[in-house]
């Protein structure tokens, strides 16, 4: 096993076009690292580098000591699961896994080290009860598993996985990555795994590698991505739903201070309003769990933030939760912010809505007047030029 670092990799492909941007980063020997971003961001072209299947531009990776810029991918000792899991369709389960051993000539190995180290590795995965099959005959799960065990016989310095469970099911998808997570750490070995699921990078990951158009926006554990994003991007991209952004200015009169917000007022504690000041505008960061429905919100809560007027224009009902929607009317400055608040966003449009995630109790009902409370001791400001956050 090793570690692998990325000192300032750049790529540019031969039409011209900068896919990777500067990137530094740092995996330590067993630890697991996710790749993630938006489509295009440059997370394939990342992890294709590292496996060697793309040249490196610029920059110096290292495995373990050593650069291997130059080494050939079958010399690199790394294996690569992909989205398609690349089975041999005709070949039995037992023969897919065994096939690295077999095409490893130099290794010699004989038929029974073979059988042992494939018995092995199916045991791990349980997949014993299936070597005679083929993969035509497996479930998506199996056959991932079928692809990692690939991987495992090999022994190779890390794994490093390519949008693994994209093609799956909802429902699998959710039991792969449990097992993925699980065996990962049971076998200790460093990976790398790309997804454009913030579900996945923040279930799976150690640390999270967030890229926007090529360029390395935070690495962090998928906890402090989550409660300190760096920038709106970061902010917007973790969490689901997503966290809601209004553009808002900062009154403060006698102590007391107010975000003005297309949605009302929100006064807010001291510490945010420090961050804000000097500024005539910011964009405030809510995520939708930060409200409730203030009618089941104990005083002592009641105390910690606060509670504004709203009606809520749409509500979805989960089952376990709820989802209360308000919609603004945006003035054209507002609408200006929000169209390039999506650019920096990469996203195609910010539609003028708050999502607000009630809880299941709640009674509240679209087109009456609801009190909201909201945890104003958690929001975010963010600078609407650079992105910055603030608090
Ligand atoms: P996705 O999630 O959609 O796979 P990604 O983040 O993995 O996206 P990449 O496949 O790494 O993104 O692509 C990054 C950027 O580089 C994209 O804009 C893509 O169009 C561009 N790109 C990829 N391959 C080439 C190539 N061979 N020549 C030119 N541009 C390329």
């Amino acid at each position: 096993m090793a570690s692998i670092t990325l000192n300032n990799i750049h790529k540019t492909y031969d039409d011209g076009f900068h896919a990777v941007k500067g990137v530094d980063l740092e995996i330590a020997d067993g630890e697991f690292v996710i790749l993630v971003g938006p489509s295009g961001c440059g997370k394939s072209t990342l992890l294709r580098m590292v496996v060697g299947l793309e040249d490196i531009t610029d920059g110096d990776l290292l495995i373990g000591e050593r650069r291997v810029n130059e080494v050939a991918p079958k010399d690199r000792n790394l294996a690569m699961v992909f989205q398609n899991y690349a089975l041999y369709p005709h070949l039995t389960v037992f023969e897919n896994i065994a096939f690295p051993l077999r095409l490893n000539k130099d290794a010699k190995l004989s038929e029974d080290q073979i059988k042992a180290k494939v018995a092995e590795a199916s045991r791990m995965l349980e997949l014993d009860d299936h070597l005679d099959r083929k993969p035509g005959n497996l479930s998506g799960g199996q056959r991932q598993r079928v692809a990692m065990g690939r991987a495992i016989v090999r022994e190779a310095d890390a794994f490093l996985f390519d949008e693994p469970l994209s093609n799956l099911d909802a429902k699998l998808r959710g039991q792969m990555r449990a097992e993925i997570a699980q065996m990962q750490r049971r076998l200790g070995i460093t990976s790398i795994y790309v997804t454009h699921d913030q579900t996945e990078a923040m279930t799976l990951g150690d640390r999270v590698a967030v890229l926007k158009k090529g360029e390395l926006q935070q690495v962090a554990s998928p906890r402090e991505l989550y409660e300190q994003p760096i920038n709106l991007f970061v902010a917007g991209f973790i969490g689901s739903p997503s966290m809601n952004f209004l553009p808002a200015s900062l009154k403060s009169e006698g102590g007391r201070h107010v975000l003005s917000s297309p949605i009302g007022d929100i006064p807010v504690p001291e510490a945010k309003a420090k961050a804000a000041e000097g500024r005539d505008l910011v964009f405030v960061g809510l995520r939708p769990e930060f409200f409730e429905d203030a009618s089941l919100v104990d005083e002592d809560k009641k105390s910690k933030g606060s509670i504004f007027q709203v009606e809520l224009t749409h509500l979805e009902w989960l089952g376990h939760e709820q989802y209360g929607h308000i919609e603004f009317d945006p003035d054209p400055e507002v609408k200006t912010m929000l169209s390039d608040l999506a650019k920096e966003m990469d996203a195609d449009e910010l539609r003028p809505v708050v999502v607000t995630t009630l809880s299941a109790e709640s009674r509240v009902r679209p087109g009456t007047p609801v009190d909201l409370w909201v945890d104003t001791s958690r929001i975010h400001l963010f600078d609407p030029k650079t992105g910055e956050n603030l608090t």
